[in-house]
């Protein structure tokens, strides 16, 4: 625990120092919004600006969002876009498959070590793993910019995170939060029954930003039981104070002040609801857009995809080998081969070689083709005949779900 401590100590200076030396008004100026006490500035997307109120549809309900640049922001630091609004977003929808994050970091971005550090804290506390994008199509963009903000969950493509330069390390831990997917802990569905929101005292204009998520017409889902004060996503008790009265309190009134460290203990417990550690066994399942499973046939016949329910014969593991190639063993203790696609594939080879080596490519969530070494695709083949590794393109038969990765 004192370990912890002294990290996130370590990480403050690191990032107040930078924040001395680089700072700019518009993030001088939000420090006035919140507790003089509290050493972070409230993530916002537009610190010195007020958009016009209007009301999109978001997931189907009517949500009224800050329209700023050409940006909905909801709750001052959240993006939402316009042709995104029938997107999952939230605690439920906008997961991460594999819990891999990909992401890019604009050339030139000044400090960029908060994003590496606040990147470093979340792998050592959950399990997520950032990997520097490649060509992959979904991934997180931080830029420089305006404020702090982030989307909530994946929304699909290029999403960004803006980080002005006043936006430290724990800014960015919090900003990465929402990108996973989730929400300020203010927002929670039942937060009333442990803080009271004083609108009174909320800036003319802001109160939407005190909302919870259900109000919004969000697809909220709670993964902790009770709402927890030391979150990083947790706002402060003068956040939007219009008049220096708190706006967030306890139910017994007294004010608090926030952190933007690093993640709580419940913020971890939360998350790894979310995004579950691996269980390691590197055993899985492939089902066929027929909703069948493929069998290995045990090494006897060739191999097919229809079968109903899983069994020895449907289990294979995941053997890694280098370069992002994986081998499939199967519970006869032979693997998979691709024969070159000059005929129906077989799990009967005693060792790896070119044909036994696939690529897993994702095509969706937990959806992926499998390519062999030839360049071609594993055909499901719809379970009416033997499988084949033969396909030049992924089209539905070409596409399984993979289970267990
Ligand atoms: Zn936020």
């Amino acid at each position: 625990m004192k370990k912890y401590f002294t990290l996130f100590v370590g990480l403050f200076l690191i990032s107040t120092s930078v924040f001395i030396i680089s700072c700019e008004s518009q993030e001088l100026e939000s420090i006035d919004q919140q507790n003089p006490l509290e050493d972070f500035i409230l993530e916002q997307a537009y610190p010195e600006e007020t958009g016009e109120l209007i009301q999109i549809l978001l997931e189907g309900e009517e949500v009224e969002v800050e329209s700023v640049n050409k940006h909905y922001i909801l709750e001052g630091d959240i993006k939402v876009l316009a042709s995104e609004t029938d997107k999952g977003v939230g605690r439920v929808g906008g997961r991460w498959p594999n819990n891999i994050v990909y992401y890019a970091i604009q050339s030139g971005m000044p400090n960029q070590a908060r994003i590496t550090n606040a990147i470093a804290h979340w792998e050592s506390k959950t399990a997520l793993r950032f990997v520097k994008r490649t060509n992959e199509t979904n991934y997180v963009y931080f830029r420089n910019g305006s404020g702090c903000s982030s989307y909530v969950g994946r929304i699909g493509g290029r999403q960004e995170i803006t980080l002005a330069n006043g936006c430290s390390t724990g800014n960015t831990i919090h900003e990465i939060g929402h990108a996973i997917g989730l929400w300020h802990e203010q927002s929670r569905k039942d937060r009333d029954q442990y803080i009271q929101i004083l609108f009174e005292n909320i800036q003319d204009g802001r109160e939407f930003n005190f909302r919870t998520y259900t109000e919004q017409g969000q697809d909220g889902n709670e993964y902790t039981s009770s709402l927890d004060i030391g979150s990083i996503m947790m706002y402060g008790s003068y956040a939007f104070s219009k008049n220096g009265q708190p706006t967030i309190t306890r139910r017994n009134g007294s004010t608090y002040n926030a952190q933007r460290n690093g993640l709580s203990n419940s913020d971890v417990d939360g998350i790894n609801k979310m995004y579950p550690p691996s269980t390691a066994t590197g055993i899985i399942t492939l089902k066929g857009n027929n909703n069948q499973y493929v069998s290995s046939e045990n090494g006897s016949n060739p191999m097919n995809c229809n079968r109903t329910s899983i069994g020895s014969w449907e289990k294979f593991e995941v053997v890694t080998l280098s370069g992002g190639k994986v081998a499939l063993k199967a519970n006869n203790g032979k693997y998979v081969s691709s024969e070159n696609g000059t005929k129906p594939i077989t799990c009967n080879r005693s060792q790896v070689g070119a044909w036994e080596q696939f690529t897993l490519e994702n095509v969706n969530e937990n959806i992926y083709a499998l390519k062999g070494n030839n360049g071609k695709y594993i055909s499901s083949e719809n379970g009416t005949k033997p499988m084949t590794c033969n396909r030049t393109a992924t089209g539905s038969w070409e596409q399984f779900v993979i289970s267990g990765l």
